[in-house]
């Protein structure tokens, strides 16, 4: 499939060529169509498949048509037509920067808000009036609290990551927001998982949405090759300097648990000689972004990161991403690995696993349906002779690991955080 044969404004085309696309990735061929029809979509797909286009092109085609139809009065202010809930200020950045680089040729204009930043040039900007707003709920709330924006006229609602927004705890936050919008708009609602809990937010919020799939359902992108090597716990740092160091990576996401450990790990590789920073919610927005900008521009070879953190981050042609501890809750697996092979790009994700840690790999592999491939590294190979419980689940330290799951899980209103994949097992699986 071309570009053109999407019908698209031409407006559009020049946003598409300056970004060397040259053609539509599956989940904009499948969704770009069935938005333009003006149908409420439900699409299953993770960062790094083309998504935020998916939606921002054929959102964008529509306001130019309205703008057409029903121009403004003279003393007019724009009134707000598309919105877009992301749960991270990262992802509201990449996804900001994506309409105002498709739209660079159409002059609608695209506002951001998010919050941990002044809230009032956010709302002198959306008192210039804009067409689309790319925003998180919390802040988005605040906005609408101060009467900054109205969303009275809104025609599109996107819910981008909205299995993270839920097991971020914006679920009230949502609701709040959806009492002040038409009901007339059209929906389009993109998540990498499905579980429960994103079926009813979708039963609420989706008039008889088209059903978008273009990965199975829970799976990692295809281009990405995954790797399991089981080493002993105290082996895990050495052997992660050792592996970037002698294969000569360069750019190197590694996930960790938590905010702490991602600190230490950061300070530890560094001693090895591998420039790494850390990226974690207590760091502030500023240092959070200097960190990714380094990484990006290859100053910083490796970013240790927490799930939150990590996030929607776009990081073209990430090859790899190590799991330097597999994460509680399974699904996070496909939404750190999906940092990696982008956009069809090859990618390498490395699990270090310890002895102990099988039962997450289990779960793991239950949502993904499939068997990840494991090994020992040489060299690294795990004392067998330690002494291991069999399953972990039941000893103090994972009992205390699930418990802050679980504990994060409460304060964010995911149920199923902590439970690891239990809960929506069924639904998980590959189709
Ligand atoms: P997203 O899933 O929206 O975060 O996009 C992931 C990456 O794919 C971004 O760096 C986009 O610039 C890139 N991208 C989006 N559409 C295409 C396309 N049709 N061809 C190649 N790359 C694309």
């Amino acid at each position: 499939m071309s570009f053109s044969s999407l019908k698209l404004d031409p407006r559009l085309l020049s946003g598409w060529t300056a970004a060397g696309y040259e053609k539509p990735t599956p989940i904009q061929a499948a969704s770009i169509p069935a938005i333009l029809a003006g149908k409420d979509i439900m699409a299953g797909a993770q960062t790094g498949t083309g998504k935020t286009a998916a939606f921002a092109l054929p959102i964008l085609h529509q306001l130019l048509a309205l703008r057409e139809a029903t121009p403004l009065a003279f003393d007019e202010v724009q009134p707000l037509r598309a919105l877009v809930l992301v749960p991270t200020r990262e992802l509201a950045q990449q996804v900001y920067k994506s309409f105002v680089k498709y739209g660079d040729d159409t002059g609608l204009s695209c506002a951001i808000a998010y919050g941990g930043i002044s809230i009032n040039p956010q709302i002198d900007a959306l008192a210039e009036g804009v067409d689309v707003l790319v925003a998180t709920p919390g802040r988005l709330l605040d906005l609408m609290h101060k009467q900054a924006v109205s969303l009275l006229k809104l025609q599109f609602l996107v819910f981008d990551e909205a299995d993270r927004m839920l097991d971020m705890g914006f679920i009230i936050d949502i609701k709040r927001i959806l009492k002040h919008v038409p009901s007339s708009r059209q929906t389009m609602l993109f998540s990498a998982t499905f579980n429960e809990e994103i079926f009813t937010l979708s039963k609420n919020i989706l008039k008889d949405p088209e059903l978008i799939e273009v990965d199975a359902r829970n799976t990692t992108a295809s281009k990405i090759e995954q790797m399991v090597y089981v080493v002993d716990e105290d082996k895990k740092r050495e052997l992660t300097s050792f592996m970037i160091g002698s294969k000569n990576w360069q750019q190197v996401l590694i996930f960790v648990r938590t905010k702490q450990g991602a600190d230490e790990l950061a300070k530890e590789m560094c001693k090895d000689g591998i420039k790494t920073q850390s990226i974690h919610g207590d760091k502030s927005q500023g240092a959070r972004e200097r960190a990714l900008e380094e990484f990006k521009q290859g100053k910083v070879r490796a970013l240790v990161a927490t799930d939150v953190a990590a996030r929607g981050l776009d990081i073209q042609q990430l090859q790899y991403v190590i799991n330097y501890e597999l994460p509680y809750i399974a699904e996070d697996y496909i939404h750190r690995i999906g940092r990696t092979g982008r956009a069809g790009l090859a990618g390498l994700a490395i699990s270090l696993m310890s002895l102990g840690e099988e039962y997450l790999l289990e779960e793991i592999e239950v949502v993904l349906d499939d068997r990840v491939p494991q090994s020992w590294y040489p060299g690294y190979e795990p004392d067998l002779t330690k002494p291991v419980s069999k399953n972990k689940k039941n000893t103090r330290s994972a009992q205390k690991g699930r418990q802050k799951a679980r504990a994060y899980g409460e304060k964010t209103g995911n149920r199923s955080a902590g439970s690891g994949a239990s809960g929506n097992k069924s639904r998980g699986r590959k189709r």
